[in-house]
């Protein structure tokens, strides 16, 4: 018996192994560790990659989304829109501005749904996150034109999609101003913490920058109270190596999605995530199927040394964390189901056919060994 990881970043790294081992000697060599030239230049890069003006690395992907909100002036008696199903970094960044986020339920999509949004905008609102989660796009048409009819920023999360389309524009470029994380299982990962802010505004850029200096552009001139949040110089000389093959490894997450989606069309009560269209373009971050058996399935998997993982078992309005802004069982059915039946199987670049082929196996294994797991 074969046993498949849920994720390995080991057929990535051999790949670039001789150049990350080169550039960490550079690095130490040179010995400039903080805001040196890799990171000017892997932010140009990355400023290129997601055709936008500007980027700006920070520590990680939690803080370019306080960086991009603290930039917009955002804080205390603020409200700040978020989908009601999402990593907890998306509303904790909120959190810890002093604003408050107002969940929106999702779509089928499992992104934020654009017809709930208007409801939930009050006089407080003063921004929209979007999050492509799983590496699908948000339905940034709809989205900007509401935030733009209400006079809303936007700040795409795009820490799950770097290099997913919609209607042929990247996304983490739609937004005023937009966060991204280099967490190393990311589509780009970098080798420890790291994220970004990217925008295409001038004034947004220098504030993010500065804000994640200490509030300062110039040695030893502060001008707005800031916070220590930058791209390490060694993780920017990853990140420029691995860039580089951001496409071609997208390539293969999509390989492996269409895999999935010719062998499991039907199986028992199982749901496909979207598939690619015309004006939507996926990454496969992860390859989240939603079933009511999930437990059950995903320790039958577990059983035959078949890795996956559940993003995420506890919605946010339901984490204790979170208990002070008074959300209960039943606040986000929606959020709160997608919790109880969503299973990531394995996507990462460098599976094989025959490995993805495998896991449909046992998952068909799984349904037809019990009958009555094909009704809900
Ligand atoms: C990973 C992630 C973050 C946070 O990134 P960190 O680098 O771990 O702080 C934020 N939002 C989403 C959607 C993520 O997946």
């Amino acid at each position: 018996m074969q046993s498949i990881a849920f994720f390995s970043l080991e057929y990535q790294h051999r790949q670039v192994m001789q150049e990350l081992d080169a550039a960490f000697s550079k690095v130490i060599t040179k010995g400039n560790f903080i805001l040196g030239k890799c990171v000017d230049s892997f932010e140009k890069e990355y400023a290129k990659f997601q055709g936008v003006k500007h980027c700006a690395g920070t520590g990680n992907g939690h803080d370019a989304l306080l960086i991009a909100l603290k930039a917009l002036g955002i804080g205390n008696g603020d409200e700040v829109i978020v989908p009601s199903h999402t990593c907890q970094a998306t509303w904790l960044a909120v959190i810890n501005t002093g604003a408050r986020p107002i969940p929106v339920e999702v779509d089928e999509s499992m992104t934020i749904d654009p017809a709930k949004i208007e409801s939930a905008i009050s006089f407080k609102t003063k921004a929209i996150i979007p999050v492509h989660l799983y590496g699908q796009p948000c339905e940034m048409d709809a989205i900007m034109s509401i935030a733009k009819k209400s006079n809303l920023f936007v700040i795409e999360d795009n820490a799950q999609a770097h290099g997913a389309k919609f209607k042929n524009q990247i996304t983490g470029s739609f937004g005023h101003i937009n966060a991204t994380s280099f967490y190393p299982t990311k589509n780009l990962g970098a080798i420890g913490d790291g994220g970004a802010i990217t925008t295409n505004e001038d004034h947004l850029y220098e504030l993010a920058k500065a804000i994640g200096n200490y509030g300062s552009v110039k040695k030893d001139e502060h001008f707005i109270q800031g916070m220590n949040s930058r791209l390490d110089e060694l993780q920017a000389a990853f990140l420029s190596i691995k860039l580089k093959k951001l496409e071609k490894w997208n390539e293969l997450r999509k390989q492996n999605a269409n895999i999935y989606f010719q062998n499991l069309q039907p199986v028992g009560d199982i749901l496909l995530p979207p598939k690619a269209t015309e004006d939507s373009k996926p990454v496969y971050h992860q390859f989240v199927i939603r079933t009511t058996h999930r437990d059950k399935l995903k320790a039958y998997l577990d059983k035959n040394e078949i890795g996956t993982a559940i993003h995420y078992p506890v919605p946010v309005h339901l984490q204790k964390a979170y208990s002070d802004l008074g959300f209960s069982k039943g606040s986000f059915p929606i959020a709160q189901r997608l919790a109880e039946t969503v299973l990531s199987l394995p996507v990462w670049p460098g599976l094989k056919k025959e490995e993805i082929e495998f896991v449909c196996d046992e998952i068909k294994e799984f349904y037809s060994k019990a009958q009555s797991y094909t009704t809900i």
